[in-house]
């Protein structure tokens, strides 16, 4: 069985040095990472020989690191164009084995749709990665609507993945004199604090009927669903639809229009969880490479109890399905 794979990143050093220059975070990293990720974002041919090596067919590129929110807007919308022309590039010089996410400058929500128009219709990119805020504005604010109305209209997902969160909040909920900064650092981002970030991001989303307005809109989130999961019950009992004014409860848009990816985390019992609470036409595979390259990327789904049926959706049938490709 072969896999297609989601949420695998990569960078260039030309977009690298556009983020240096304004002091933005160059790529998403941190100690936990260790100083070689550099070199495994920007290796092509190391990144293929994995894939061979791992039964990966096809790897969804996205570029590591979005452009900083301190880039200067014309500057950025050009940066985001580049980064896509280098992912395009990639994906043309290894044919079959790379799709694109695009990368989209939300300084500009128009111009981001344009550019995701621009992806999807002239590059065959099969949607886009979004990283956490911008500016500290969460993804539901009225001003991102053009992208979430364009992804609708195009039939592409929007990946939403996640980034460093808000200096007050690290300080309020995750610094501490009782452990090091270091431990304040992971735990804030890597470890637990940005994911669930994204979870509220998805339930902000929810909440404010972005479902409602695009329902064919399709979210993925990775990290099993960015620790929503198991609050449905809980969500829909504290906020049922006569409490949030929407035309259904937060499970119901959860289950259909959100779709969940493991990110590497290779965990049997998280998979059968998820499968059994969302159907396995909505878990497709993601493996986070090069942050996160395990030895036997799928042994864990193969062991698992589903079955055979099943882990071909989550290999590669949902991925063909909602991407429109065929392996
Ligand atoms: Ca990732």
């Amino acid at each position: 069985m072969k896999l297609i794979t989601l949420e695998e990143h990569y960078a260039d050093l030309r977009i690298m040095e556009i983020n240096n220059k304004y002091s933005s975070h160059p790529v998403s990293t941190t100690p936990h990472h260790g100083t070689g990720i550099i070199e495994d974002l920007t290796n092509f041919p190391k990144r293929v020989q994995y894939m061979d090596d791992n039964n990966v067919a096809i790897q969804v590129l996205s570029m590591t690191s979005p452009i900083g929110e301190n880039v200067p807007n014309e500057e950025a919308i050009k940066a985001c164009q580049l980064a896509n022309n280098i992912t395009k590039e990639h994906i043309d010089a290894y044919p079959g084995r790379f799709l694109g996410f695009a990368t989209l400058p939300m300084c500009d929500p128009k111009a981001a749709s344009k550019e995701l128009e621009r992806c999807v219709k002239d590059m065959h990119f099969v949607g886009a990665l979004l990283a956490g805020r911008f500016k500290g504005r969460m993804l539901n604010e009225k001003e991102f609507l053009p992208i979430f109305q364009k992804a609708e209209e195009l039939d592409v997902p929007l990946y939403i993945h996640p980034a460093f969160i808000p200096p007050e909040v690290k300080k309020a909920y995750y610094d501490s004199d009782a452990y090091s900064p270091q431990v304040a650092f992971e735990l804030s981002s890597v470890g637990y604090g940005w994911h669930s970030e994204v979870g509220i991001q998805t339930l902000r989303l929810i909440l404010s009927g972005i479902f409602d307005k695009f329902p064919k809109l399709k979210i993925i989130i990775g990290h099993w669903g960015e620790t929503v999961p198991c609050f449905l019950d809980r969500l829909d009992f504290m906020l049922d639809k006569n409490v949030t004014g929407l035309k259904r409860n937060v499970s119901e848009y959860f289950k259909d229009n959100v779709y969940i990816t493991p990110s590497g985390i290779t965990s049997t019992d998280q998979l059968e969880y998820v499968v059994k609470l969302m159907g396995a036409e909505h878990v497709i595979y993601s493996i986070d490479y090069p942050y996160v390259n395990p030895k036997d990327p799928y042994g864990f789904l193969l062991n698992s109890s589903l079955s055979d049926e099943q882990k071909e959706l989550i290999a590669y049938k949902n991925a063909e399905n909602i991407l429109k490709i065929k392996l």
